[in-house]
Formats: C-alpha cells, sequence, structure tokens
C-alpha cells in the first residue's frame, strides 16, 4: 500500500442489489482505483438515517451492495471496505465540524432544498448537516482524493471550505483538503429510455440479476420512438438499447446495428435479444463470484468487520490529532 499515490475514499449509501447506474456510474471506477491508490470505500449507513423512516431491510440492504461490491472486484485485501456506523469516530468528528458550519451555508445548500422536495414530512436535523457528516467521512480517513463526477464539485468544496475552518479555528494544521478525482461518469439511462436509470423509478436493470430477469428488462427497453413498424427505418443516435450496445458488445456488432437498424435491416426484438446475450455473457464472471459470497455470509460480515477495524485505527489516530488541537483532551 505504501507505494501507492495516496488514499481515496469514497461512500455510497446501501441500496441494496446494485443496477447497472452504479455499477458503470461508481463499482467500475472503485475497481480501477485499487491498482495505483489505497482506496476505503465506506457503505454509509448513517446517511440512509436521515431520509429512512423505517430501517427495515437496511441490514440486507447493506449485504446485498457489499456483495456487488466484492463480486465485481473490490479486494478486501487491498482495500478498506467497510460500514460507516461501524467506526463511531465518525459521529464524534461530525460534532466538531458542526461548530464550525455556519447553519446558513447548509440551508442554502441546493441538495438540502432538493431533500426537503423528497421529503417534505421528514426534515430533521440529520438532514440538514449531512453535508457535515460527509466531510467528517471524508476528512477521518485523511484521504486526499474523492473520486466523483462534476455534479458532485460542490458536496467537495463544502468540505474543503470545512477543512480550512477547522484548521483555521483551532490554528492547527490538522485535517487534509481533499482534491477531487473527477471521473467521466456516464449517464446511464433506464429501460424507460428518458430518466436516468434509478431503483426509484422502478427503470434500472439490476447487475445480479438471473440471465432471464435480464432478457425480461431489456425486452422492455423503449428505443427509437420514431420506429412504429418493423420495416421502419430507426435511428441508433436517439435509442438506448444502442448506447448499451455500445458498452456490452463488440464493435464489429455496434457497426453493424449501426448500419442495420437505419436501414430496417434488423428488428428492435432481435437487437434487444442480442443485447442480453452480451450483457449476460459479461456478467458471468461476476455472477458467479457473487454466488460464491452469498453461500457464505459469515465470511461477508468478517471482511466488513475486519475493513472496519483498520478503518478504525486511522479514524483513532485522527481523532487524537483532533482532541489536541481543540484542546479538550
Ligand atoms: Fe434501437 Fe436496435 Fe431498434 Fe435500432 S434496431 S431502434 S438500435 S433497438
Amino acid at each position: 500500500m505504501s507505494e501507492k499515490k495516496g488514499r481515496v475514499f469514497s461512500g455510497a449509501r446501501p441500496t441494496g442489489r446494485q443496477h447497472l447506474g452504479n455499477y458503470l456510474g461508481a463499482i467500475q471506477n472503485y475497481v480501477a482505483l485499487q491498482d495505483e491508490y489505497e482506496c476505503v470505500y465506506c457503505i454509509v449507513d448513517i446517511h440512509a438515517l436521515t431520509t429512512m423512516e423505517t430501517t427495515v431491510g437496511l441490514r440486507q440492504n447493506t449485504f446485498e451492495m457489499a456483495l456487488d461490491w466484492l463480486a465485481a472486484g473490490i479486494r478486501p485485501e487491498d482495500s478498506i471496505i467497510f460500514i460507516q456506523s461501524y467506526v463511531p469516530e465518525v459521529t464524534e468528528l461530525h460534532t466538531y465540524l458542526s461548530m464550525v458550519t455556519p447553519l446558513g451555508k447548509l440551508t442554502d445548500l441546493p441538495t438540502f432544498k432538493d431533500k426537503i422536495r423528497q421529503h417534505p414530512n421528514n426534515v430533521n436535523y440529520g438532514l440538514v448537516g449531512y453535508p457535515v457528516l460527509m466531510s467528517a467521512d471524508i476528512v477521518l480517513y485523511k484521504a486526499g482524493l474523492v473520486p466523483v463526477g462534476v455534479d458532485q464539485a460542490p458536496h467537495i468544496e463544502f468540505t474543503r471550505e470545512t477543512v480550512r475552518s477547522f484548521n483555521y479555528r483551532y490554528q492547527a494544521d490538522v485535517l487534509i483538503e481533499p482534491q477531487m478525482k473527477v471521473t467521466q461518469v456516464p449517464k446511464v439511462i433506464g429501460i424507460d429510455g428518458q430518466q436516468k436509470m434509478s431503483k426509484s423509478l422502478d427503470n434500472h436493470i439490476e447487475i445480479a440479476a438471473t440471465p432471464e430477469e435480464t432478457r425480461k428488462r431489456i425486452m422492455m427497453m423503449v428505443t427509437d420512438p420514431q420506429r412504429i413498424r418493423r420495416t421502419d427505418p430507426g435511428d441508433p443516435d436517439v435509442c438506448n438499447v444502442f448506447s448499451m450496445h455500445k458498452i456490452f458488445s463488440s464493435k464489429e456488432e455496434v457497426d453493424q446495428i449501426d448500419v442495420e437498424c437505419r436501414r430496417a435491416g434488423i428488428g428492435c426484438v432481435d437487437c434487444k435479444k442480442m443485447l442480453a446475450k452480451n450483457m449476460n455473457d459479461y456478467f458471468v464472471p461476476f455472477r458467479e463470484r457473487r454466488a460464491d459470497f452469498e453461500k457464505k455470509p459469515d465470511q461477508v460480515w468478517e471482511i466488513l468487520d475486519d475493513g472496519a477495524k483498520r478503518a478504525r485505527v486511522i479514524a483513532q489516530a485522527t481523532m487524537e490529532e483532533v482532541r489536541a488541537a481543540i484542546g479538550i483532551r
């Protein structure tokens, strides 16, 4: 680990079985970063509580997400993979950081206003402070880099400002300002062909779905809306099935569909069957690894426990410095 370029932190809420959008937008990147960086990947269950009215299913969702991460190739022998609440130091740091965060800054954040719209009956204190908790997640582990899409940039800037406020208030250079590692996150459109893939919209395809489930979801995909009859020429450039082919099919197949679709040489049903086959082939190794982990749930919980122990060593060292800087211990 010492030869690596630096430490990366990323967290994601426990949303259960992951879909293609999660995989292509984040998990693939998590796996790739391990080769160059010391990676700390966290399932942020405390964050999930800010918008949940019941915790039924929370533990199972955490487990399912860990299964997907591990099966996708996150290597616990190289990276730290753990559950946020297993390292309670994060809540202590959250409290200290909250003392240097103006309330107006939190309530002015566009993301807070979005959350109010989404959860009008559950605007709780934790929801207001969640960017502070997010900052605590990053700085507790002294992560120099956070992989984000460009739309996430304001969150990292918030963390950087919080770190500056803390270091200035206590005249100590204790916390590290993280840098963004901007990744090109593809916008994965759901099977409705319109909106970003999301579980809540039920327009998703789970990466752990069976081949038959995957095929059924693909057959439901909306294609070029102007192509009504089999004999109508289509436009692959406006078709989400074609976008998926570009990810899961060979260049020859993509080129062939590009030509044949435009002259009605291929029907949408055959085009989708081809995609289903290629997508299922792509996920064979992932699904085999996932099935193996699924048979050994104790091993998965041990990996998460072990990750928390390793994360806690870093967290406790940071908190020693933080308390000393504040002057409370
Ligand atoms: Fe889309 Fe394929 Fe149908 Fe063309 S043939 S409209 S690319 S599904």
